[in-house]
């Protein structure tokens, strides 16, 4: 777990040390993800910039989830991105990076923002550039005494308290922090509001390219348990936290830009309000096609599938989709038209995702959509919750997968995963979630305790 001997320098590394130097920054830090896109780093000294960008930082990545590689390897190193260089807002004297991997001066294969990376490439060789958006939902609770979780408002206790304002202005203190420090960071923050469960919030900020998004997820949840944790409160990004409440999406707004041009290629030629063009259908039914590995990548925890539900344990709706069906501006579609059209809404994906591999995934299924020219069929316009099992039959309509397990086996029967994430990725994640999986199976719960000791 050492340094390498003599890097080679990295163009404009200087007057990039020049520059934070001068801003009071003290330290850098090469940041990458693991399988879950939590972020590991190595800090450096800002006189080391210049070692470190050009990839000084060596990682055993046998020591964490998901970096496949044995304890007898050559260590992988980070290959920082100067341009995602980020100043800690909480922390003005640290600048945290996004890094690629690399193994003996390659590119690491099975690096989540590499493999990311690839499937840009793809994109970008059929002239189209991803655009990406994703709104994070999460809670934000306090814990009491005796240990318990609690919304931070006592007042947070409405049955229904969705855009709620009292629960807003009793939030308003780290949510003023959080909103600033993201602004700050030049993120575009258009709006943030109460959500569905009790101490659930969403903020919402620009949709930029597929990587700069990632980047922004990844480190936006960093950010706000930081901020949070600051005011003696915990965020979380669990999908479903309270099995009586909405979870935590965060919904991947995806369309697909014109490079040079920029222009929206998902905008319908004839300007049909609240739809999409054709190559947006492709897109489209390229994703359905390979929902069911896909959600495997977007919905990765047990306890995601728990969201994945028409009601559940709860009074309302969840808002969370449990079909494999794409339509107009109606939230039971797993992939959604919005109002605005020329953008596609998946809302399988949850708060817990790696947002690289969740986007590689995504883009490689609707590139194949395109390549294919496929069609996704007639549109789901209705309530997708309130059909019965013979109307979903009749209309095509299938399920997206129960549970972890379902998932996983999906992911690993459908080539598209290994296509994407390369051999050593996708047997690592395989290997990762199915045992996940069976430990969770191996548990006996209170339900079943309940439910089955004298019954009979
Ligand atoms: N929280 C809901 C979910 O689990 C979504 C609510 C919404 O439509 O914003 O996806
Ligand atoms: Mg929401």
């Amino acid at each position: 777990m050492g340094s390498l001997a003599s890097p080679s320098p990295h163009p404009g590394a200087t007057t990039l040390r020049q520059e934070l130097s001068g801003r009071g920054v003290r330290f850098a830090l090469a940041s990458f993800v693991d399988l879950h896109g939590v972020c590991k780093a190595k800090a450096v000294p800002i006189e080391h910039l210049e070692a470190m960008l050009a990839g000084s930082e060596l990682f055993t990545g046998a020591a964490l989830d998901g970096v496949p590689q044995d304890v007898s390897d050559d260590e992988v190193a980070t290959l920082p991105d100067p341009a995602s260089a980020t100043v800690l807002p909480w922390r003005h004297d640290t600048v945290w990076m996004a890094s690629n991997l690399q193994l003996k001066g390659q590119p690491f294969e099975a690096c989540s923002r590499t493999i990311l990376g690839r499937v840009l490439e793809q994109a970008r060789q059929l002239g189209l550039r991803f655009n990406l958006g994703v709104e994070t939902e999460f809670f934000v609770l306090r814990r009491n005494a005796d240990g318990s979780l609690a919304p931070a408002s006592a007042q947070d206790t409405l049955e229904k308290p969705c855009y709620d304002l009292r629960g807003l202005l009793d939030n308003l203190d780290w949510l003023d922090e959080l909103v600033e420090a993201m602004n700050g960071l030049g993120w575009g923050v258009y709006s943030f509001d109460h959500e569905d469960g009790n101490g659930q919030f969403e903020t919402d900020f620009d949709y930029a390219n597929a990587l700069v998004t990632a980047d922004r997820v990844t480190f936006f949840r960093l950010m706000a348990r930081e901020i949070c944790r600051r005011h003696g409160l915990i965020a979380s990004f669990m999908p479903k936290p309270f099995a009586d409440r909405t979870g935590s999406g965060a919904h991947f707004n995806m369309s697909l830009a014109d490079l040079e041009s920029g222009a929206n290629l998902f905008t319908p030629d004839d300007g049909s309000p609240g739809w999409v063009s054709e190559l947006g259908r492709q897109f489209i039914a390229g994703v359905l096609r390979h929902a069911p590995a896909i959600c495997a990548v977007i919905a990765p925890t047990v306890n995601s599938y728990k969201r994945l539900v028409v009601q559940g344990s709860m009074s309302g709706f969840t808002w969370a989709p449990v079909f494999i069906c794409y339509g107009n501006n109606n939230r039971t579609n797993m992939l959604r038209i919005p109002a605005a059209g020329s953008r596609v809404e998946c809302r399988a994906a949850d708060s817990s995702c790696n947002p690289y591999l969740a986007a590689a995934m995504l883009l490689a299924a609707g590139l194949e959509g395109i390549r294919e020219g496929l069609d996704p069929g007639e549109p789901n316009l209705v309530n997708a919750y309130q059909l019965s099992p013979e109307e979903r039959l009749s209309r095509g309509l299938t399920t997206l997968p129960r549970h972890l397990g379902d998932a996983i086996e999906a992911f690993a029967a459908d080539p598209l995963g290994r296509e994407v994430f390369g051999d050593a990725m996708a047997d690592a994640f395989i290997a990762f979630k199915r045992r996940e999986w069976a430990e969770y199976h191996g548990t006996v719960s209170r339900w079943e305790t309940e439910r089955y000791l004298e019954l009979f």
